[in-house]
């Protein structure tokens, strides 16, 4: 893993321009515009234009990480692990080496879209009936999430090795280096943390983030202060050092284990072994044309990829270039695309080694034709059924997922070559099943199953628990090629089963209403998961809501938080932009 050159450590003054930023992000938080209502909506995101490299990312020095690693001519995904181990540090409530992620790549030289599957799997302990009571009966979210039963074997280091071995430029070692030196030198706890701090129920119930993430009197960490993670800075050293084997094998693996299995809450069985066994997945991208250009997306176990192109190509038939963004008839149309696709989803997507996906079927044009006959003038009533698409056995509707939100965050990557990476990175829930080893938070991954392993017609669920297994997730990093095949557009947020709302939004306003990447993260959010259609408060979107009411829709207008940190490749160069929602920030060169 020894390559070509190395980069240095992070400069102070690399450092001062990244506080800057973060100070600036926090004045934009503090400035957020108040409607009548008392609503904020967000303030609008900054167009970043860069000429040879961008990196967009869910925190200033993250970003900045991953700027150093792309002008010492580090490649994207070089670029991508540079930030994605900051995050793990300076955002730990949303991803990080105890979580998984799925990463779409396009390899410039080669002219083609890579899909890598870093999600997490479940422990040969796992059982169908693991998320159930004493009665037989679903438990309650939280009740599930907290301890070590939801923990799944992490999936990130692996996904992210399997990449730079394949597209790598810079030594591996080297791109853990700004975060070893942010958790030895300390970083400022940003808004955002501190409020996840702030807001967690269970954080403090452990001794581990009960100890890192509060003052000396038990208050949570005020924004501001300065944190430092000399435990972390020595796990991303052994890990740097030893390459991911550090941490599946050997003294990390073992705490990992031990901590997941005697958990003072839910203790749940997960050995070494099934540590060591845990493998990434080269995966074939999922793809689709719409509107003259190619929408590709990450496979299953994802439904981020299917469903989010199974909505555009249920819209293909509409003209929405011609109801553009602000149309009662437009946010119709998509959201019933979207209950649609979503009653497919929650019916047939799950990890293809346990089920059999029919994913050809499911972006089947004359399917997916058939299917937006459906879509009619007014709201259908109740929800959708999933159809029949081609090659698949009927199932029957499975219960549809909790809504969260909360962690999670997307990174896009241009580099100077061209070379294109989206990558969503998340330990589920903030700061996962909050249980701590070595300076790192562990996953609640594992409530992405379905918590009744069966249907209420007795049918297995095809998303139920099993050993081995891999939850299905909703993370939507995405790509679109022009007519030639070459690279315009990356997105992807996070936000639960929202992901895919969201990103079908940046989608549509770029593809269809010639929106800037800069409006098209920050335009109101507007989305449907097969239940009623969700307006983003204090928008624009909000604003159409009696129309849609008129037309049959249940309306819930609230708050909508994504994230998406997306880069269009234009003409004139790059265009970057961070959600304004949260702390991201795009730099380029
Ligand atoms: N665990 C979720 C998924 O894989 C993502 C969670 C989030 O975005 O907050 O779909």
């Amino acid at each position: 893993m020894n390559r070509k050159r190395s980069i240095r450590r992070t400069t102070v003054a690399g450092l001062a321009v990244a506080v800057l930023s973060l100070l600036v992000a926090c004045t934009q938080v503090a400035d957020k515009p108040e409607t009548a209502a008392g609503v904020a909506s967000p303030p609008p995101a900054e167009l970043v234009r860069a000429k040879h490299a961008m990196i967009v990312a869910g925190h200033p020095l993250a970003a900045e990480a991953g700027r150093e690693v792309l002008a010492a001519g580090g490649s994207a995904i070089d670029a991508a692990i540079a930030a994605a181990m900051v995050l793990n540090l300076v955002e730990p409530q949303s991803s990080g080496i105890g979580g998984g992620g799925f990463l779409l790549y396009y390899d410039a030289a080669g002219h083609r879209v890579f899909a890598y599957d870093g999600r997490e799997t479940a422990p040969a302990s796992a059982r169908p009936a693991m998320f159930l009571d004493a009665a037989g009966k679903p438990r309650a979210f939280y009740d599930a999430v907290v301890g070590g039963l939801s923990v799944g074997v992490p999936g990130l280091l692996r996904m992210l090795e399997a990449a730079h071995d394949d597209f790598g430029t810079l030594p591996w070692a080297d791109l853990f280096a700004p975060a070893i030196a942010h958790a030895e030198d300390g970083f400022a706890v940003s808004p955002r943390l501190h409020q996840s701090i702030a807001e967690d129920a269970y954080l403090k119930t452990f001794p581990a983030p009960a100890k890192y993430f509060y003052t000396e009197t038990a208050e949570p960490l005020p924004a501001g202060s300065t944190l430092l993670n000399p435990e972390l800075a020595a796990t991303l050293r052994a890990i740097a050092d030893g390459g991911p084997s550090a941490f599946y094998e050997g003294p990390i693996a073992a705490d990992i284990a031990r901590t997941v299995s005697t958990a003072s809450r839910n203790p749940a069985a997960m050995s070494e072994a099934d540590i060591a066994g845990y493998r990434a997945i080269r995966r074939e991208p999922v793809c689709l044309d719409y509107r003259g250009r190619r929408v590709c997306g990450m496979p299953p176990p994802s439904s981020g990829g299917l469903t989010t192109l199974q909505i555009l190509g249920l819209l293909r038939g509409f003209d929405m270039a011609a109801t553009g963004p602000q149309s009662a008839l437009g946010v119709h149309r998509l959201a019933e695309a979207s209950r649609l696709a979503f009653a497919d989803r929650n019916a047939y997507i799950a990890d293809p080694k346990f089920a059999k996906v029919p994913v050809a079927g499911l972006l089947d044009a004359a399917y997916l034709a058939q299917r937006a006959r459906l879509i009619g003038p007014r709201a259908a009533a109740g929800e959708a059924a999933p159809g029949l698409p081609p090659g698949a056995a009927r199932r029957a509707a499975a219960l549809p997922d909790e809504a969260r939100n909360l962690s999670t965050t997307h990174i896009s990557v241009v580099d100077a070559a061209g070379n294109v990476a989206s990558m969503t990175n998340s330990i589920e829930s903030p700061f996962g099943s909050r249980l701590m080893v070595r300076g790192f938070m562990l996953n609640n991954e594992l409530t992405d199953f379905s918590f009744a392993p069966t249907t209420q017609t007795g049918e297995a669920v095809a998303n139920r628990p099993q050993p081995g297994k891999r939850p299905r997730s909703s993370m939507a990093p995405t790509l679109v090629l022009d007519a030639d095949g070459r690279p315009i557009f990356a997105t992807g947020s996070p936000g639960g089963s929202r992901i895919i709302g969201y990103v079908a939004k940046s989608l549509i306003a770029t593809l269809d209403w010639g929106l800037d990447v800069a409006q098209a993260v920050s335009l109101g959010n507007r989305l449907n998961r097969n239940g009623p259609t969700e307006l983003e408060a204090g928008t624009e979107a909000a604003a159409l809501g009696p129309e849609l009411e008129a037309l049959g829709h249940q309306v819930d207008i609230r708050e909508l938080e994504s994230g998406l940190n997306a880069i269009a490749v234009t003409r004139g160069g790059l265009e970057g932009a961070a959600d304004p929602r949260r702390e991201g920030v795009a730099l380029g060169r």
